[in-house]
């Protein structure tokens, strides 16, 4: 398939779609993936390689989700699976300790210096849920703080204006979060350490964690004003409570340390997935020694699971880690800086107004009429002209680019992104400029 190619057939996705909804809600097992915010036939993936994947109907398609972070390294690359095709071969699922737990253990926490002890999980929710009953069991106290926009998976007591999926579906929260899951839940303003003050007078003694994604990239990329993190950490130590940074996003993906490589700000637990998993499921949570020793079976805080630690998944995370040089960091960055440069450069030529923003090396693009301004939290993300994202996204889709399906949601480069990859988004870009320039505001929308 060319740049140039425009029609692409559908037919095997259109039918396997349909499909899926006999059997799966809306098809897919996670929502963002039905396309729902941009319409169309959601493409089902037959394999991927390198920076490519490859649909059902054999179009060929330049990856800039990375399956949501994890895939940093490119698909399939051959030393990762290679050791998962070893871990494979020597057992699948052990419920017993082994020794690649802990050299994964011990991956991490070199990495990231406050992290003391760390716990493998399945998934980011977990991690999350989990942190936060350690943070509640640790205090004593029940009240957390959250912030719009900011995602940390799909806990009840976190689902209260978060980002990613629930931002693009429009959800204030979810049926099936109880009152009484939800109330001990202040959501409070990114960006807005003044909120967060106030917050502690009004519930002194009460608030036993505040939670924040390390830069936001759940709404789109909107990294933390300065001494906004740092004044997170002041507050929860001159408070009693404790600060998890989830960096289910940006750890091990902005820099070999996470975000904690890019500002130094020490939080007091930790939540890692994504990068770290490889690919396959696999997540953790972590951080001081004291908080963590609160954990079952040497602590009162229960925290379990049949598959945690799972041998393959450890094998995908530790290879995936240990190629994770400063090469492939350098790449990330030097990939990230061009794909916004391309954006820019078509969206300006096109007289389309627009932000690229960063948190690092994730990327994304709010369409505005205030280009000046920065988007620092997710009031700002909302007011964005989103109704040009769809447009935008399908011109690229039809010609081999593969975006997030969502204006909420961050762009993610992998190091395998060569020269032709490049040559077709430069080529596709000026084509998806135009539609979002040609798209129409929906009656009542700025
Ligand atoms: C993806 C994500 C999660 C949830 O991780 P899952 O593995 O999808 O459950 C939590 N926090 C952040 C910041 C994330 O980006």
């Amino acid at each position: 398939m060319t740049a140039a190619q425009t029609h692409q057939s559908t037919d095997r996705s259109a039918a396997l779609f349909a499909r899926a909804g006999g059997v799966i809600p809306g098809g897919v097992n996670s929502p963002v993936r039905a396309f729902s915010a941009v319409g169309g036939t959601p493409r089902f993936m037959a394999s991927a390689t390198g920076c490519r994947l490859t649909d059902a109907d054999g179009n060929t398609y330049i990856d800039l989700i990375s399956s949501w972070g994890p895939m940093i390294l490119g698909h399939a690359h051959p030393e990762v699976v290679a050791a998962v095709q070893r871990a494979a071969s020597t057992g699948l699922s052990f419920g017993a300790p082994t020794e690649a737990e802990i050299e994964l253990a011990e991956e991490i926490i070199g990495r990231v210096a406050p992290v003391q002890r760390i716990r493998l999980v399945n998934s980011g929710t977990e991690a999350t849920m989990s942190a936060v009953r350690l943070a509640r069991g640790f205090t004593g106290r029940s009240k957390i703080i959250k912030f719009a926009g900011c995602y940390h998976g799909h806990v009840d007591a976190l689902l209260a204006d978060a980002g990613s999926g629930v931002a693009t579906l429009g959800l204030p929260t979810s049926p099936g979060v109880t009152g009484a899951q939800a109330a001990d839940t202040l959501v409070l303003p990114y960006n807005d350490l003044a909120a967060v003050t106030a917050a502690f007078a009004e519930y002194p003694d009460q608030i036993a964690c505040v939670i924040t994604e390390a830069a936001a990239g759940n709404m789109g990329a909107v990294a933390p004003q300065p001494g906004f993190n740092q004044g997170l950490k002041d507050l929860t130590a001159a408070h009693g409570a404790l600060l998890i940074i989830d960096e289910v996003m940006t750890g091990f993906r902005v820099s070999r340390s996470g975000w904690f490589g890019v500002d130094g700000v020490a939080g007091d637990l930790y939540t890692f997935g994504k990068v770290m998993s490889g690919g396959l499921p696999a997540a953790a949570f972590g951080g001081r020694a004291d908080v963590m020793s609160y954990l079952a079976p040497i602590g009162p805080v229960y925290q379990a699971g049949t598959l945690s630690g799972n041998p393959v998944a450890v094998a995908a995370g530790l290879t995936t880690l240990r190629l994770a040089d400063d090469a492939v960091y350098a790449a990330l960055d030097a990939n990230a800086r061009r794909l916004g440069d391309l954006i820019t450069e078509a969206l300006t030529a096109a007289g389309v107004g627009h932000r690229v923003q960063y948190a690092a090396n994730m990327v994304s693009v709010f369409f505005t009429s205030d280009p000046d301004t920065p988007i620092t939290d997710y009031t700002a993300v909302k007011a964005s002209q989103t109704w040009r994202f769809a447009p935008f996204f399908h011109a690229l889709l039809e010609r081999g680019v593969y975006p997030p399906p969502s204006a909420f949601e961050a762009w993610f480069v992998s190091a395998a992104l060569d020269e032709d990859a490049f040559d077709q988004i430069a080529q596709a870009m000026p084509h998806a400029a135009r539609a979002a320039a040609a798209a129409s505001a929906p009656a009542g929308s700025v």
